[in-house]
């Protein structure tokens, strides 16, 4: 019998309100793994309601921020304990490479570690002021009830990078996780009630983003929304939440460009690029997905590339050779097609894949691909593809690479690769995006803050100032002086 699995609310295993499920497959095999529960706006009700309770709870309240440490701390270790089952879980859910998970999962605790540490340095400060006589202070407060919408590529590292911060900062949560990876999420709210955080604390609903999704976009009771996903939805859930003044973190697509220049270790920047675009078979929204190639190194860097890309090993992410594992779902499968072929149609040059490959399971594989004879201006080389295409092109001198990559609607991330030090100042200064690589691809910490620019988002995630996204700063004005109040009618300072 299929496994079936419920919402998580206030700390319990939730049937569905209408009793609907949907299912989960293997991209690889294309087995069914699992049905999960359709949540509908009944479903988001409750959880944040219990959300809601437990937030103006006496236990949650009155829990020290030292304690909330403790409990965070106490979350990473049980992943710790349970990561090989949540390595295997998600790679079965959305196809990516089982060794990439365990590197993952080794880093994971790091999250509830790092914002652990944070959650009793939770501050603010005092501020001096013109008048003697008055003290000014700040401090943050908890939001209350946050909700946390991911999508599949990264699920358990995304959702922490969001969960982390909001309970380091008091908060409470609803987590409404991708359609496609509900599973994990699921095992790290068991999770969290195992490390004692009380119930209803963090909550799950699964479920369709049009319903579950977007009934929680729509909960009155929610202090802010903070997602990660395409564009596109970031946009809808922007103007969904624009009327009510919360706050939204959005952690949006990219398009990022991969720069070589001809002064740079060309057999390391090969490397670079393809770790850029091919690891996790280009379902990253930091994909290096433009790689320019200064016209002296162009052929020795294509040419290096296109040999890398044959030679990986496709096939059963569970297989500790494969280096590239199956798109997350058919429809992915189909968008990548579809970008190559359009590709083609608008003038560029399949120099390597562009197709199916052949592999002994019937899942949702696709080649590593590279295109040349693109232009910048073209769709293939401006719309996110979400899969392992890379279009490379030439380019002469550092201001004309400099206009081509920041020529784009997105401003995520980009590496530049170059042994000259002024060189790579002068790009990391002028480059138009949140996250500069280099001689290097496809890095991330909690420690380190990163924030989209242009459409790739709005708000911080990881870092300090992340945890600052959950809190409210409020401002303390205390008037030492006893005496006479001063004219009412001028305004005091
Ligand atoms: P998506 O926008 O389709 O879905 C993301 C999540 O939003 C899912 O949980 C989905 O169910 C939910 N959703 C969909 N419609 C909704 C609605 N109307 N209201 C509320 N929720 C809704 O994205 P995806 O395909 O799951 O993920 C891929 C995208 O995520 C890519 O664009 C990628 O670049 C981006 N991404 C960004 C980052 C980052 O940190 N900037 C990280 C990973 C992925």
């Amino acid at each position: 019998m299929t496994l079936r699995l419920d919402h998580f609310i206030g700390g319990e295993h939730s049937a569905p309100a209408d009793g609907g499920y949907l299912t989960s497959t293997n991209p690889a095999t294309l087995e069914t793994l699992y049905e999960f529960a359709r949540g509908t706006a009944a479903d988001v009700d409750r959880a944040v309601d219990a959300a809601a309770q437990a937030f103006s709870s006496r236990i949650w309240r009155r829990m020290t921020p030292t304690q909330r440490g403790h409990l965070l701390r106490r979350f990473g270790d049980l992943i710790t304990e349970n990561a090989d089952e949540l390595a295997r879980l998600e790679s079965q859910d959305n196809g990516k490479l089982l060794r990439e998970m365990v590197g993952q999962l080794a880093g994971l605790p790091e999250y509830l570690y790092y914002f652990g540490g944070l959650a009793d340095k939770v501050q603010g400060s005092q501020i001096p002021t013109n008048s003697p006589e008055v003290i000014n202070f700040t401090q943050r407060e908890a939001l209350g009830v946050v909700g946390l919408i991911t999508p599949w590529n990264s699920p358990m590292t995304l959702t922490l990078s969001k969960l982390a911060p909001a309970l380091a900062a008091g908060n409470t949560a609803v987590i409404k996780p991708s359609e496609y990876t509900s599973r994990t999420i699921l095992r790290l709210a068991e999770l969290a009630d195992e490390a004692g955080f009380p119930a209803g604390v963090v909550n799950v609903v699964t479920g369709l983003g049009a319903e579950a999704g977007q009934a929680l976009v729509d909960n009155p009771k929610l202090a802010k929304i903070s997602f990660t996903g395409s564009t596109r939805t970031g946009a809808a859930i922007a103007s969904a939440t624009a009327g009510r003044f919360i706050g939204s973190t959005l952690e949006l697509g990219g398009k990022s460009p991969n720069i070589v220049f001809d002064d740079a270790d060309v057999s390391n920047a090969a490397m670079g690029v393809i770790a850029g675009i091919f690891a996790a078979a280009g379902q990253t929204c930091i994909a290096g997905s433009r790689v320019f190639a200064q016209r002296g190194i162009y052929d020795e860097l294509l040419e290096k590339v296109t040999a890398r890309a044959a030679s990986i090993v496709i096939g059963d992410p569970m297989a500790p050779e494969t280096e590239l594992g199956p798109l997350a779902f058919e429809a992915q499968l189909g968008k990548v097609k579809e970008y190559v072929d359009l590709g083609v149609s608008e003038g560029g040059r399949i120099a390597y894949g562009g197709d199916r490959p052949d592999v002994d399971l019937p899942g949702y594989f696709f080649q590593p691909t590279v295109l040349t004879d693109t232009t910048n201006d073209m769709r293939v080389v401006q719309e996110e593809i979400f899969g392992p295409v890379a279009a490379v092109m030439p380019f002469d001198t550092e201001e004309e690479v400099l206009e081509l990559a920041n020529d784009t609607d997105y401003g995520l991330a980009a590496g530049v690769w170059t042994q000259n030090l002024a060189r790579s100042m002068r790009m990391s200064q002028q480059l138009e995006a949140g996250t500069i690589w280099i001689n290097m691809y496809r890095a991330m910490s909690p420690m380190s803050p990163r924030q989209g620019f242009k459409n790739s988002g709005v708000g911080i995630e990881h870092g300090i100032e992340s945890m600052h996204e959950y809190t409210r700063l409020k401002s303390i004005w205390i008037n030492t002086d006893e005496g006479p109040v001063a004219d009412p009618f001028v305004l005091g300072r």
